[in-house]
């Protein structure tokens, strides 16, 4: 599996696309159409939001596992996107029927309670925690419900007077635009029905067959609801063990854990970026890395490297691997800085990461400098091509992580990657 070990948008959809390339299946496990990866084949860019990155790969069956939340507008409208760029997804895509449905009114719901909120949390607005509320409240809609026409007309309209109440109460209006947005919803029932799975079971079946499976994370790790930095976090588990839960298979059926990092952090969205804050590195490395989402295209914060979030991911993710994403971004800098511990205005200096979100606003890392390589990276395809900088760049990634380094990525194309070992 692949997992993102930052605040997301670390390159999970390039690595994904390239490993792709040697499996039969690929599933997302969480998270709903606030993710946006990223894939660049040849010239054509590709921004996907909920289907998996493995569609760019002919033959390749691509679900969407019961832990993601559908949007169905959204994801309708990136199939058709897809066929109209002559991308052969019929047959090839999965939705498990346990997955739930985001509905409109979740999104509606999202957008209202943001811009009334004091702590604004940074959401893209797209519906995905009101969706995981109704989802964890058990009033969600599953894929399932949709087979029963009674059923899904009863849970549809509890949830439109349910959301038209709230949205009264926060002195929201939601207009004709979410009765139409319903209306179209519910009109592609028969077409959702006719890609609904049981994800577990094909996954398991597929493994017991021999075949290889990938697991595609979205978000990262200090954005999971329990290990992230709560409450500035998605509304889902986006660690390696969410995975299991997240396409019905049991955490035994995993082998390895392949962690995301870039060559330094980004945070898009509020809460804290303890190695950011510098507002000249923060300005070159959003222009160098085109740090601009690819879902909202808001500018991301940016900072160093994060050697005590990166250990911290490992842990909790239980890496086997590192990707380290991006290193081409810092070709051109003298100097490099790596952020090694944390410390608190009273002077207590820490390599964990902290519980306490708030006071992590307040850390000032201390941070070890090195020298640049100054040397174009983008043409490298094994380690001994790289400059002799970049090579310890990555060895102290390495040796600060307690994780081999099995991928590094130099650029957006398919081919600009290295495989280590
Ligand atoms: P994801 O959500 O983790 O897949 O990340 P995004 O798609 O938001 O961001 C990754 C962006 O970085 C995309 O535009 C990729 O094409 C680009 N990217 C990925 N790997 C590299 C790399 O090694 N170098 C450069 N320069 N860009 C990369």
């Amino acid at each position: 599996m692949i997992v993102g070990c930052q605040w997301g948008d670390e390159g999970k959809g390039k690595i994904v696309d390239v490993l792709a390339e040697d499996v039969d299946i690929v599933a997302r496990y969480q998270g709903g159409a606030n993710a946006g990866h990223t894939v660049h084949v040849g010239d054509d860019e590709f921004i996907l939001h909920q289907i998996p990155s493995g569609i760019l790969h002919g033959g390749k069956r691509c679900l969407l596992g019961n832990g993601v939340v559908l949007d169905l507008l959204q994801f309708c409208d990136e199939y058709d996107a897809l066929v109209s760029r002559d991308i052969q997804v019929d047959g090839r895509v999965g939705i498990s029927e346990r997955a739930h449905l985001l509905m409109p009114y979740h999104r509606v719901l999202d957008r209202a309670r943001e811009d009334r909120a004091a702590e604004k949390i940074g959401t893209t607005g797209r519906g995905i925690g009101p969706a995981y509320e109704e989802k964890a409240g058990r009033r969600g809609i599953r894929v399932a419900d949709i087979r029963n026409e009674n059923r899904f007309a009863q849970l549809v309209e509890d949830g439109v007077a349910r959301a038209k109440d709230r949205l009264a109460a926060l002195g929201g209006d939601d207009g004709g635009a979410l009765d139409q947005a319903m209306e179209r919803t519910l009109s592609l029932r028969d077409r959702l029905l006719s890609l609904a799975t049981d994800t577990g079971l094909e996954i398991v079946e597929a493994l017991d067959a021999g075949k290889h499976v990938l697991l595609e994370g979205a978000q990262g790790t200090a954005l999971d609801l329990d290990h992230g930095t709560y409450p500035f976090v998605t509304s889902s588990n986006t660690t390696a063990a969410g995975a299991a839960t997240g396409v019905g298979i049991g955490p035994t059926r995993i082998h390895e854990v392949v962690g995301v990092v870039k060559a330094y952090t980004t945070r898009v969205g509020n809460g804290p970026l303890p190695t950011g804050g510098d507002a000249a590195i923060d300005e070159k490395l959003r222009q160098l890395g085109g740090e601009f989402g690819a879902t909202t295209g808001r500018p991301r914060r940016c900072g160093w490297f994060d050697a005590v979030l990166a250990r911290y991911a490992a842990r909790v993710n239980g890496l086997t691997g590192l990707a380290v994403t991006k290193l081409d971004v810092l070709d051109t800098l003298p100097e490099i800085s790596i952020g090694l511990e944390y410390c608190f205005p009273d002077g207590y200096c820490t390599r964990e990461f902290p519980a306490d979100t708030f006071t992590l606003g307040s850390v000032a890392p201390r941070f070890e400098t090195v020298p640049g390589w100054e040397e174009d990276t983008t043409g490298c395809r094994t380690l001994a091509d790289l400059p002799r900088n970049a090579r310890a760049y990555l060895d102290r990634i390495q040796e600060l992580t307690g994780t081999p380094i099995r991928f590094v990525s130099v650029g957006t194309r398919r081919d600009q990657i290295i495989f280590v070992d």
